[in-house]
């Protein structure tokens, strides 16, 4: 019989109870008993959702108080020399630290977790001495099986992909450490079946990446080294995010049960299966609903698709799951009441999916028939033929995009054109477009929100913070100038709200990194824009100054990476579409007169894809879809464009093919690696490396500011150069943000005359 399971299921809870207890605790508002007693009802809870839906294998251990990769790395106490205490033990406020800082500690660095927005700490391996501490998998094992009743499913980074995401070890280490890691996790796995434990999920998603020698040799290693010393335990190899590069090694590795992705590009797994064939002995995990999306799934094909896989597997070998942890998606759908019905009826969050995997299961095991999935399926089907998904003007403009000019005239005469008409000193300053947005911004906005403020009180309210910060900048005397974005929460939840086909939801918060959550629109039918976005405020802004005032957008690409996006077309088409809406904008823009207009690529870095294979076509798209965006304005208008993050090395010819006439990018964080990207590449647009860190509330010295563009200017030509911040200064203070731009700007002044 076929069954269901789980990978990973949200932290956060519905109404994110399980930040606002961390928040409590690290505000010292709440006691170290109160907050395990509270988290542990948390963690219950969720279990507890997960047995009644009637998952058969619930995920143990992938709750976590921060972050699941910290807790595998403190578990084997990879824990880095300086938040090392005097008796060995790690309590709860050393944990926080190693993610946090604290006074006189930098945190340990966070990053991506493969292709998605959530952020782990990075294990830095440094000088480490690997041992078990707590084997926190069986505390909770038993938790749930004592107060809950369920026999879960360990879950665990595994060792290969904890090493290849950690820090700090050359190659030759690599090696040791793997070594000593092996015994520690047979150790853990000993315990978790001593307590009862049957599965146990151990997570490998590097596998899903281009493959490394190393790694083959690794694999073979590892879980051989499994097999021959736990017994009586099914391990289960999962991988996700993608379709694996290692099928061939994977079937025949001593493992009771591989986990693999169904959902993402496009059949690869199933590819692979049949070509190389399945072992019969092996139990197959079946990721078949879309742990990344937000959409329900047709499930009369889903039903179709595993009927044809279990003909081949076997359907007493098989589990029915996501296609990776659902931690990348909001809880459920159920809080949505405020949005349109057609639209709440075709979203499924973290639990809906859990749903559609069980009902999915009742059908093969007889408890519920084909009936129930074509009556489920109804809702997907009605709205693809809804106004939303065909709006004829767009759809009819996205097949005939040949007709929308996508390049302008040569670099070298915009330049000229530029030179003459705004006469800009030499090392212009500017900023990145916001200003900080303070206590009252954030109150005012939320009055208007709430109806307790009038769009016009509103309105009139943001225009006296333009103003103010106008006379600011202009004292400060910054050469191009901005109108500090203050009537914005989110750069992309912005643009969300006021395109159409895009929908915000109340609640579909997803963790983004530690206690912080993100909520990304959700873009549900064709995009475009009925009325301007962000004319009002720049035009007012203008007409308060003679010095130019950059309009202010966000791009394609990036809106794109940080939404969730409709699947019933390609991405590439609805990155298109929100494209020409961000063409008409900037066209409006223009025809107002606003001619330096920013359009933010904050994301386009973000979205790569992990496999080698696929990068090209995706810089290709998102370089067309920018171009698109930015190419109907006249020669002499300036299009400028911001990116944050300095380590670019493998995306530079795409930066350059953007075709932006300036652009800014944050340098703070690792300047000597950027500067070497340029000595490579001759980069010949206006470009600005941050020359501050905006990340710290500390005012920079002129020296440090100098010495920076020092630097820059020998590897970039003093005329292309311009002088401003890593990024926007919205969650800065007001005082430091003036006291540190009157820096940047005496060190331009100063700099410029010594050129
Ligand atoms: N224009 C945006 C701002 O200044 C850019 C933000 C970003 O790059 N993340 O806030
Ligand atoms: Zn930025």
């Amino acid at each position: 019989m076929i069954k269901s399971s789980n990978i990973g299921y949200p932290r956060i809870g519905e109404n994110r109870e399980w930040k606002k207890t961390l928040e409590l605790f690290w505000s010292e508002q709440m006691s170290e008993e109160e907050f395990e007693k509270e988290m542990k009802q948390i963690r219950l809870s969720h279990l507890k959702k997960q047995q009644d839906k009637g998952i058969d294998l619930i995920p143990i251990g992938d709750f976590s108080y921060y972050d699941h990769v910290l807790d595998t790395a403190v578990m084997f106490n990879l824990i880095p020399e300086r938040f090392k205490t005097t008796n060995g033990k790690l309590a709860l406020v050393n944990y926080f630290e190693i993610a946090r800082g604290s006074k006189g500690k930098v945190a340990s660095e966070m990053t991506k977790w493969f292709n998605t927005n959530y952020h782990y700490i990075v294990p830095e391996l440094t000088k480490v001495e690997p041992k078990l501490m707590e084997n926190r998998l069986v505390h909770l094992f038993n938790e749930a099986k004592e107060e809950l009743g369920i026999y879960g499913k360990p879950v665990i980074v595994g060792p290969i992909t904890l090493l290849s995401c950690s820090k700090g070890f050359t190659n030759e280490q690599r090696a040791s450490l793997l070594q000593s890691l092996i015994p520690l996790y047979i150790e853990v796995f000993t315990e978790l079946r001593g307590a009862g434990a049957e599965w146990i999920q151990i997570d490998e998603p590097i596998l899903v990446k281009d493959v490394k020698e190393e790694i083959v040799n690794e694999l073979q290693l590892v879980y051989s080294a499994f097999a021959q010393n736990v017994q009586d335990v099914n391990l289960i190899i999962q991988t996700y995010f993608e379709s694996t590069e290692y099928y061939k090694e994977l079937i025949n590795l001593p493992v009771a049960g591989i986990g693999l992705d169904f959902v993402h590009d496009a059949g690869a797994n199933l590819k692979l299966l049949e070509k190389y064939g399945f072992p019969n002995e092996k139990y197959l995990f079946a990721g078949i609903i879309d742990g990344r999306n937000i959409w329900k799934s047709k499930l009369v094909d889903k039903f179709d698709f595993v009927k044809e896989l279990s003909n081949k597997i076997g359907e007493n070998r098989m589990f029915l799951q996501p296609s990776c942890s659902l931690l990348h998606v909001p809880v459920t759908v159920k809080n949505e009441q405020q949005l349109e019905s057609q639209i709440r009826d075709v979203l499924a969050f973290a639990d809906e999916k859990l749903d559609e995997i069980a009902l999915l299961t009742h059908v093969f095991t007889e408890k519920q028939q084909i009936d129930d999935l074509e009556n489920y399926d109804k809702v997907i089907h009605s709205f693809k033929e809804s106004a939303y998904r065909n709006v004829e003007h767009i759809q009819e403009a996205i097949i005939n995009l040949e007709h929308y000019s996508s390049s302008r005239i040569s670099v070298e005469k915009r330049k000229q054109i530029h030179e003459e008409k705004w006469k800009l000193p030499l090392l212009p300053t500017t900023t990145i477009g916001s200003f900080p947005q303070t206590k009252e911004v954030r109150k005012q906005r939320l009055k208007w929100r709430k109806g307790e403020l009038s769009d016009k009180d509103y309105e009139q309210y943001i225009q006296s913070e333009i103003k103010k910060w106008i006379t600011i900048q202009e004292e400060i005397g910054l050469d191009v100038l901005v109108h500090g974005e203050f009537e914005r929460t989110d750069m992309v939840e912005f643009f969300g709200e006021k395109l159409e086909g895009v929908a915000i939801t109340k609640n579909g918060w997803v963790q983004s990194y530690g206690s912080r959550c993100v909520k990304p629109p959700v873009i549900f039918g064709d995009v475009y824009c009925k009325q301007n976005m962000t004319v009002k405020e720049t035009v007012y802004a203008q007409s308060l100054t003679d010095k130019p005032v950059k309009g202010m957008l966000t791009g394609p690409v990036t809106i794109i990476n940080w939404s969730f996006v409709r699947d019933d077309i390609s991405r590439t088409d609805v990155m298109n579409q929100v494209a020409l809406a961000i063409r008409s904008e900037v066209e409006a823009l223009e025809k107002h007169g606003i001619t330096m207009i920013q359009v933010d690529e904050a994301a386009l870095r973000e979205g790569l894809p992990l496999k080698q294979e696929k990068t090209e076509a995706y810089l290709n798209a998102s370089v067309y879809a920018f171009k698109l965006a930015t190419s109907s304005v006249k020669p002499d208008t300036q299009v400028h464009t911001h990116m944050c993050y300095s380590n670019f090395d493998d995306i530079i010819h795409a930066i350059d093919a953007l075709d932006a006439d300036v652009i800014s990018i944050e340098t703070s964080r690792s300047h000597g690696e950027l500067i070497t990207s340029f000595e490579e590449h001759h980069y010949n647009k206006g470009i600005g490396l941050g020359v501050y860190d905006i990340h710290s509330p500390r005012v920079p010295t002129i020296e440090e500011i100098t010495q920076n563009i020092k630097r820059a200017l020998e590897v970039l030509d003093y005329r292309a150069f311009w002088v401003n911040p890593d990024c926007g200064l919205k969650t800065r203070g007001e005082a430091e943000t003036v006291a540190a731009l009157k820096v940047m700007v005496e060190a331009a002044h100063q700099y410029r005359v010594k050129i």
